[in-house]
């Protein structure tokens, strides 16, 4: 049954009041609009289906209520005083029961009017002298450092709430403010060059040493486990190649495998070594030729070690001079020099 806001007592307005405030809080900003504007029209057909009486009391309700606006500012000191009086006299029980309804009423309006009150607050700020910006940027900075934890987890959940439109009105913000802030940081890294090569210094130190002191850590930790697992798979892979190629010397057939080699067959060991980087770089290599059968047969054979050391001195002796490069003909010297060292003896 609906009843008249002044048919009912104090209890029942309260209760009415609190709804409506969280029924239109609750509501979406286009539903919020959409509301608003039935109520415009609403308001619009009523004036327009009013008598000429009606009309006159309409006037005069206006006329009291920007009475009552113009009083309020004009009067707000006393009224203030008024406020205060009254709560001076209550009881602590009233006082407190005063106090959450305030809390309750701070929290809700600046909820709903966060980016007004922001927008004032920037505005008001535009006059001030930069003594007074320095005083409150310090008074913000020390609270900030009291309550960090707290402003944190909140800023956190709010953003968490309201990730969509945070996003959306912080792109808009930059791309309105874009040259202005580039600029900023340009000039800001400019001034403060030292402290941002100094940073930048002490962080890739620090991590430096951080990721070399733990690969020396743990190296040292699994040092036995590590060697074993290198040789195990190094063995593995070899014993595969003897598959292929036959565990046994090429030239001599001997079959002691502490004394088998693996040989490139055209003499570019060292440039494969250089490009594959060694035995395990070549076993790589392997694998990833997915151990080309073929390839394997025509580039490699398995030497012991006299013969593939022989091969090596026959290589520099079998060739002409122009056809060695010149580590090769140093190499060809040495070994000249120690032929004939051995000879004279
Ligand atoms: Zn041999």
């Amino acid at each position: 049954m609906y009843k008249k806001r002044s048919d009912m007592t104090l209890e029942e307005l309260e209760i009415t009041r609190e709804k409506s405030h969280n029924g239109s809080y609750n509501l979406s900003e286009e539903k919020q609009e959409k509301k608003r504007e039935k109520n415009r029209e609403y308001q619009k057909k009523r004036r327009e289906n009013m008598t000429e009486e009606e009309k006159e009391k309409e006037k005069d309700r206006e006329y009291q209520r920007k009475k009552a606006a113009k009083n309020l500012e004009n009067n707000r000191d006393k009224i203030n005083a008024r406020r205060r009086e009254r709560r001076a006299n209550m009881t602590e029980e009233q006082k407190e029961a005063q106090r959450e309804k305030d809390r309750k009423y701070r929290k809700t309006s600046l909820e709903k009017n966060r980016d007004k009150i922001n927008e004032k607050r920037r505005e008001e700020r535009k006059s001030w002298t930069e003594e007074k910006k320095e005083a409150d940027s310090e008074r913000h900075k020390k609270y900030y450092i009291e309550h960090k934890e707290i402003i944190k987890s909140r800023s956190v959940e709010r953003y968490k709430n309201n990730k969509d439109e945070i996003n959306k009105k912080a792109k808009i913000r930059y791309e309105e403010n874009k040259e202005e802030k580039l600029s900023y940081q340009k000039e800001y890294y400019k001034n403060n060059l030292e402290k941002y090569t100094e940073y930048n210094k002490r962080r890739y130190q620090n991590k430096r040493e951080e990721d070399s002191s733990r690969k020396r850590e743990y190296y040292k930790e699994n040092k036995e486990c590590l060697i074993e697992y290198q040789m195990k798979y190094i063995n593995e892979l070899k014993n595969r190649l003897y598959e292929i190629l036959g565990a046994k010397c090429a030239i001599c057939g001997i079959e002691d495998r502490k004394f088998l080699t693996i040989d490139h067959i055209h003499d570019n060991g060292k440039q494969d070594r250089k490009e594959k980087g060694g035995l395990n770089g070549m076993l790589r290599y392997l694998k990833k030729i997915d151990w080309d059968e073929e390839y394997i047969k025509n580039n490699l054979q398995i030497l012991c070690y006299n013969h593939n050391l022989g091969k090596g001195r026959r290589i520099y002796l079998d060739k002409l001079d122009e056809e060695l490069t010149s580590e090769e003909r140093g190499n060809k010297k040495l070994l000249m020099e120690t032929f004939s060292f051995f000879w004279s003896v």
